[in-house]
Parts: C-alpha cells; structure tokens; sequence
C-alpha cells in the first residue's frame, strides 16, 4: 500500500506542479491557492526548535537543557507548560482558555488549554491539536521526561499554526488545542470531546499531531492514521493532496483498517467527529522507524529532525487552513 502510493504521490506532485502554472486559455491561479502557499512557506523550524527547547527544559536551568517534565500528575511542571502556551496565544490576541477536567493522579483540576480563531461566517470549527504533557516508562513527582518528540514536536506545531494563522481570516473557526492527561489515558481529550458535543459544536476535523520529529532513515515516511469512516478519510485525502499540490517532500503511509486509537484523535472518534492522527513513521505501518527513546529521559531534542517535523507541519497547517476556507489576504505583518 505504501509504495503505490508513493508512486501515485510522485505522479501527482508532476501533474501539480504543471496543473499551478497558469497557461494561456486556462483559468488564472485560483486567489486561495497563493494563500495557502504563502502560509505554508510561514513554518519556521526556528520556531518548532524554540518551542521544543523550552518544553523540554527545567525551569531555572541553563537554556535548552534536557531535565524538564510535563508529567499531568504533577501540578508544577505541567501547569508551567500550560503558563507557556497561554502566553504564546495570548501574544498572538487570540482568546485562550484553559479547560478543566479531573485527573486520578492529581489533586483539584487539571486543564487543556485551547485558543479560538473564530470564523467570520461560521462557528463549525477545525482543530489543529497536539498533547503537551509527557512522561517516561518510571516517573516520579520532580522526575525529568523531557518528552521532546512525544510531544513537544507536536505541540510545537500547534503554537507554530497559531502564529501564522491568526494572521489570516477564514470562514470557518479554528481552535489551536493543547491537551493534558494523554499519558494517563487520553484522559484530557476525552474530557475536551464530550464538552464540545454537549455544546453541539460542529466539527469539520481534527488534525492531531503525536510525536513528528524523528525520522533517523531521513525517509520522510510517516503516518497518517486515518480508521474508516468517510469523514476522517477525506482528511487524509485533503493532507496528502496538500502534500503533493505544494510540493512537501514527505512519503505519506495512510491507515484506514489498521489505524491506532493511540492518541487524542481517538477521543473525537467515539464521539464521532473526523479526525485524523499525524504521527512519524511509527510501528504500526509498513515500515518502522520507531523512536527508540519513547517514554524515556533520553526523548531529547538532539535526536530530532527539525526540517522533517517542519515538512509535517506544514502539511496539517496547509490542510487544516483549506478546511477552514481562508476569506482575506493576511491582515498585518
Ligand atoms: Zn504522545
């Protein structure tokens, strides 16, 4: 299934490329197109690098280093991951919000936090989402998990999307979500999904990113777990099409039968939103590049690849802001 794909990929990406070039007789580059261009070439991996370094690092330590912990059990460390991505959304001036849930391990609440873009016609809403909090295989109150491809990469992404989309207005609404609990269960989505079926939220689709930084064969294979109800599919379809359209060097494996339910992706299904995981070439697809320092002190920056991470988000940036329909141009610098 892989290698067609690849093939088809390569294929399509040769008739992309000569379908964007406006011919005599054909109608001009459609205005959204540049659009989404223009956000795509955005992705920064200076930014994806600056996130990571700060979520991977002990506070008061010296810059970028690897002692850190996001463990939801522990009120301190991840509320200060929290702290971090509530100022970066609020720079931006979007509305951010942290939203509680219970969690057996800690005492009083715990929180994901989630940032709203809202729509200029709509409030049916695409989510661009990721967790924030980690852990490792014997972790203690105080213990380190630095946790940087599972996954600050992921949410790296998030507040990356955050930055260049709330440049821009789109029809539809987007929230920018960062969960907590994932490690315990995908115990803060869970939470999240049902509270936003209980408000009859209408949800286009979830892109959740799940570790997106580690690809030691430079292959560019991930995943793209899709399951096999339609709407979730088309998701797949939108990022692989995204992928070809502007030229994202990337190898895309899609799950349909064989999809984990693995992450908080898994929370929109059962309550039966669209949704799909985006996740590095893990072991659940034909090929297997696994991280060998998942769920260890040794999840570290250095480990990563930054430019493929980078391709990785630009591809759900690109996919999520054609779901949502870009109206304007961006409306400042
Ligand atoms: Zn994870």
């Amino acid at each position: 299934m892989k290698r067609v794909l690849v093939v088809l990929v390569s294929l399509s990406v040769i008739v992309g490329f000569f379908s964007l070039k406006p011919e005599i007789g054909t109608p001009a580059l459609a205005p959204s197109i540049t659009v989404i261009d223009e956000i795509i070439q955005q992705v920064n991996e200076e930014n994806l690098r600056a996130h990571i370094c700060y979520l991977q690092s002990r506070d008061g330590g010296e810059f970028c280093n690897t002692e850190g912990s996001r463990w939801a059990c522990d009120g301190a460390a991840i509320d200060r991951a929290l702290e971090y991505a509530q100022q970066h959304f609020e720079k931006l001036g979007l509305k951010a919000e942290r939203v509680p849930f219970s969690l057996y391990c800690r005492v009083g609440l715990s929180h994901n936090i989630e940032a709203i873009l809202p729509g200029t016609e709509s409030q049916q809403s695409v989510l661009i989402t990721a967790h924030l909090d980690s852990t490792t295989f014997s972790i203690s109150s105080g213990g380190m998990a630095p946790g940087a491809d599972d996954n600050a990469s992921g949410s790296s992404a998030v507040l990356e999307a955050a930055r260049i989309l709330s440049q821009y207005k789109f029809k539809h609404t987007i929230r920018f979500v960062l969960f907590t609990g994932e490690e315990q269960g995908l115990i803060g989505s869970r939470a999240y999904a049902g509270k936003l079926a209980s408000e009859g939220v209408q949800i286009l689709g979830v892109f959740n990113m799940d570790m997106i930084g580690y690809d030691s064969d430079s292959n560019g294979a991930f995943e793209i777990h899709a399951g096999t109800r339609e709407g979730s599919v088309k998701l797949a379809d939108l990022l692989v099409q995204t992928l070809t359209a502007y030229e994202i060097k990337l190898a895309p494996e899609v799950l349909e039968v064989g999809a984990t339910g693995r992450s908080d992706h898994a929370s929109f299904w059962n309550r039966g939103y669209p949704a799909v995981l985006v996740i590095e070439d893990s072991e659940y697809g034909e090929t297997d590049d696994f991280n060998p320092y998942y769920h260890s002190t040794a999840d570290t920056l250095d480990k990563l690849d930054l430019s493929y991470a980078k391709r990785i988000a630009q591809a759900v940036i690109g996919a999520a802001a054609q779901l949502a329909e870009p109206v304007q141009q961006k409306s400042f610098n």
